[in-house]
């Protein structure tokens, strides 16, 4: 996750505090988990493992949801097979929208590695079992798109 924070307070910047709750992580007993950078000076930047973590990547899924609204690529439209041949592969295709899937898993990959409290597992476990069956089901509308080719 190479996302970066604004507005931070020295501490947050220097990655000695929550870039969320500001909560100090010297002089607490916090597990802290990377969760981006500081634009100032490209270092890590961390936040508590719960539940801050949980709401940045809830915030970015959000934030996903609604580019995705913003483009018109809706969530999965398993109706929608009349596209364009030409589509098939396009970004704001099924294509495009596989790979975002992907991406995705990716992120929630890399957020499972670090986390081991239940509430985070449970929650990108979520996000993981929207992405892949997402990603399942756009894998085969390009497979079915593409058989006469
Ligand atoms: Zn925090």
């Amino acid at each position: 996750m190479e996302r970066y924070f604004w507005h931070m307070s020295p501490r947050q910047a220097d990655g000695m505090a929550c870039v969320v709750c500001g909560a100090d992580f010297l002089t607490g007993r916090i597990t802290a988990v990377p969760v981006g950078r500081s634009p100032a000076d490209e270092s890590q930047v961390y936040a508590c493992k719960a539940p801050c973590a949980a709401v940045i990547a809830r915030e970015a899924e959000r934030m996903a949801r609604e580019m995705r609204a913003a483009a018109g690529v809706d969530e999965v439209d398993a109706g929608d097979v009349t596209d364009g041949e030409d589509a098939v592969f396009s970004i704001d295709g099924h294509f495009g929208s596989l790979l975002r899937d992907l991406r995705s898993l990716t992120g929630a990959e890399a957020l499972l590695a670090t986390s081991d409290d239940i509430p985070t597992v449970r929650f990108l476990l979520g996000l993981t079992a929207r992405h892949a069956e997402a990603a399942m089901i756009r894998a085969r509308l390009v497979l079915a798109q593409t058989r006469e080719e």
